[in-house]
């Protein structure tokens, strides 16, 4: 077949094959100097609690400032971060920087709180190393999250509560017994957990019960057309009434309208994060947004 396409077709298909070769092995190149050169950053969307509007949390969102290249969203290299393992010191990075944040907020009398995403691999690293044997590190040590987290949180002084970390259901399907040995580990400190994109993986409510997780949030994919496609709303209650009858809280990402927000509420959704509210900003930007919603509020200003 690739002889009948003639010579120039093959040679055409190769040298796409060699460009995006070669794209990735810039890319991951040049992410293995993208630490120490400083080039990542955090920014920061608001959660808030539906039912007062007021902002509760923000969850940290990781961009890379590539030279040349501008702002960097984490769909372009957080993958690339993942196959070369990359992901583990940057995810200690990102831990690192959300607890200086919190730390700061703390002081200054902010009372936000943080979430990070977490990908498997910070969780499976030991596992992985020691050639696949299944037994998570003893005595609550030894993996990086861990690791990372509670010198942070030292450090820094940061009151567990503030700090959460979310997980998607394929990260908590995999190598079940070693995720949920972390998972209480992280809740017996009191770091909040949720479920990140709920509704798009096939994690079990057999499984989910079993799971100490505070949280799921609810995939934007059902939230976007939640006021004109009657099977969205139907997910979307769905998940919510069986959140609640877990006791779980529930949070609904990717809201971009009134009615959506105003749907969230009357069905008694927890909280929300979405376009609508406040988009993922750079942390100077989202204080004195933070400021302004809490003078708008009537509350006291920070002192
Ligand atoms: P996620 O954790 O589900 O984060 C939500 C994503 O939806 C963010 O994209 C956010 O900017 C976007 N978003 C928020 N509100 C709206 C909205 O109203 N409409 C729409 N269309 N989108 C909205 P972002 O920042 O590009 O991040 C994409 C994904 O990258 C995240 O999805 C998360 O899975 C991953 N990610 C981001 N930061 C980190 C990190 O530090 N570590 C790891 N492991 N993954 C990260
Ligand atoms: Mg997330
Ligand atoms: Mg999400
Ligand atoms: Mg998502």
């Amino acid at each position: 077949e690739a002889k009948a396409e003639g010579r120039s077709g093959y040679r055409f298909y190769t040298s796409a094959m060699n460009a995006r070769v070669l794209e990735k092995a810039g890319l991951e190149a040049a992410l293995r100097n993208a630490l120490e050169r400083n080039e990542f950053v955090l920014h920061y969307q608001p959660k808030i609690d539906v039912a007062s509007g007021r902002w509760l949390a923000v969850e940290a969102l990781l961009r890379w400032d590539r030279p040349g290249h501008g702002l960097v969203p984490p769909e372009q290299f957080i993958p690339a971060l993942e196959d070369t393992g990359l992901i583990v010191p940057v995810g200690a990075w990102v831990i690192e920087a959300a607890c200086r944040q919190l730390g700061a907020w703390q002081r200054a009398g902010v009372p936000l709180g943080i979430a990070v995403n977490v990908s498997a691999r910070q969780i499976m690293r030991v596992v992985r190393e020691q050639g696949g044997a299944t037994a998570p590190a003893a005595g609550g040590g030894g993996d990086p999250l861990w690791l990372a987290m509670t010198t942070c949180m030292r450090a820094h002084q940061v009151p567990p509560g503030l700090l959460e970390f979310e997980l998607t259901e394929s990260t908590l399907m995999l190598h079940v017994d070693e995720t949920n040995a972390m998972l209480l580990r992280l809740k017996s400190l009191g770091v909040g957990l949720s479920i990140d994109d709920f509704g798009t993986g096939y994690s079990s409510l057999a499984y989910l019960r079993r799971l100490p997780i505070d949280t799921l949030k609810i995939d934007g994919q059902f939230i976007r057309d939640l006021t004109s496609n009657p099977d969205d709303a139907a997910i979307a209650l769905a998940i919510l009434r069986m959140a609640h009858s877990l006791k779980l809280k529930v949070v609904a990402e990717g809201v971009e309208t009134q009615a959506q927000l105003d749907w969230l509420s009357q069905q008694g959704c927890d909280q929300a994060q979405g376009y609508f509210i406040a988009r993922p900003m750079p942390v100077d930007v989202l204080e004195q947004a933070w400021h302004e919603h809490e003078a708008r509020r009537g509350a006291s200003p920070v002192s």
